[in-house]
């Protein structure tokens, strides 16, 4: 690991005034999960950081009024256990609950979590450069260079979303449960706050996969925003990996519903493992509504989830996974109608 400087501001204000002295090669730090693994792996490197767990006014959960509020600095752990949540937003603490481990639920933030990069292996493995002369070629983290999970061994690889630069998955479970609920989180820079989608935070690859997020330099995630909708208590996170637990997903499915009886008035779908950014399934929603939810039906939205997906040299497996994913969701939010 490289050399770099450590500072902890205890406001916000600080925190952003740190950033913007520390410059090029500054990057906020929260829980460390994710961040300090990619300083092992010489992909990120930093020359300073800015740690913000010790930020005042970002650590909280607030349901009231027509909206949720989750500080950025809140544990995952804390929100899939949350008995408010569980019970008016289960697809929310689903998301959290089925990622990683409970130690590293404890430790994480969501804040962190909206900002992990990709566990696609070309560009985790790759560590250290071309120029290194010991990786494969990999956009994301040195652009140009190529992408050598094209053609290659794509089996974890996004069929929805991709370009001919870059076909890694967006890894993370509660930015998809976010944009199933037209989630916005709140950022503070140097020209001050503002407010962004959290389908907007993600950037499709395009011609330039190195650029993930629309943040800009110095941005910090001080609050997650959901607000309310009767969809939440009819909802569900389904997950499916290759390990029960402790897995990445290779398809899954954040659904909420607003059902009159048996119909559909409302479905909110988005999909996760899938997909290079956290994807809404717009047509799929709109094939259900005003119709009685079936199986058959379920199953059919799942198709229409995926008519667009394209799939690689080991990864078509994905499409009718992700599509009985969907529709195993649809039922399960669907059986929480009555409760
Ligand atoms: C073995 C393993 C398995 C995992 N499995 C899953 C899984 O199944 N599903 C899943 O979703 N995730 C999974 N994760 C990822 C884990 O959820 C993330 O590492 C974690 O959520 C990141 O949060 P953090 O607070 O530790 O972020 P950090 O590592 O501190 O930071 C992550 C990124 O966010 C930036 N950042 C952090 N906070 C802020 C802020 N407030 N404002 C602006 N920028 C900020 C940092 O600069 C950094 O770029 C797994 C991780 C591991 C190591």
């Amino acid at each position: 690991m490289r050399a770099f400087s450590y500072v902890r501001p205890q406001t916000a204000a600080a925190a952003i005034e740190a950033f913007a002295a520390a410059g090029a090669g500054a990057r906020y730090i929260a829980g460390g999960t994710t961040l300090y693994d990619l300083m092992k792996l010489d992909i990120e490197q930093p020359k300073h950081l800015i740690d913000v767990t010790a930020v005042q006014g970002m650590d909280a959960i607030e349901i009231r009024g027509d909206q949720l509020r989750f500080g950025a600095l809140v544990p995952m752990s804390a929100i899939a256990a949350d008995p408010g949540v569980l019970r008016e937003y289960p697809v929310l603490a689903e998301s959290l609950a089925r990622a990683a481990s409970q130690q590293l639920r404890n430790m994480a933030t969501v804040g962190g979590n909206l900002l992990q990069r990709t566990r696609c292996l070309y560009f985790r493995n790759g560590a250290g450069g071309t120029s290194a002369g010991n990786t494969y070629p990999c956009n994301k983290r040195d652009p140009g260079s190529g992408c050598a999970a094209i053609g290659g061994a794509d089996r974890g690889q996004a069929v929805l979303g991709q370009s001919a630069s870059c076909t890694a998955v967006s890894p993370g479970d509660w930015p998809v449960a976010l944009v199933a609920l037209d989630a916005h989180v709140e950022v503070l820079g140097q020209s001050g706050a503002r407010s962004i989608a959290v389908a907007d935070l993600y950037r499709l690859p395009g011609k330039t996969p190195h650029r993930e997020f629309e943040l800009k330099q110095g941005e910090m995630i001080t609050a997650i925003v959901v607000p309310k909708t009767p969809a939440g208590a009819c909802s569900t996170y389904y997950k499916i990996c290759d390990r029960e637990s402790y897995a990445f997903a290779l398809a899954s499915a954040a659904v909420a519903l607003e059902m009159d009886g048996g119909v559909v008035k409302q479905a909110r779908i988005a999909l996760g493992g899938v997909a290079t950014v956290p994807w809404r399934a717009t047509a799929a929603e709109a094939s259900l509504a005003g119709r009685t939810l079936t199986p058959e039906l379920a199953l059919a939205a799942g198709h229409v989830a995926f008519a667009d997906a394209k799939p690689g040299r080991d990864n078509g497996y994905k499409i009718e996974l992700g599509a009985r994913t969907v529709a195993d969701a649809l039922m399960i939010a669907a059986g929480r109608n009555a409760a």
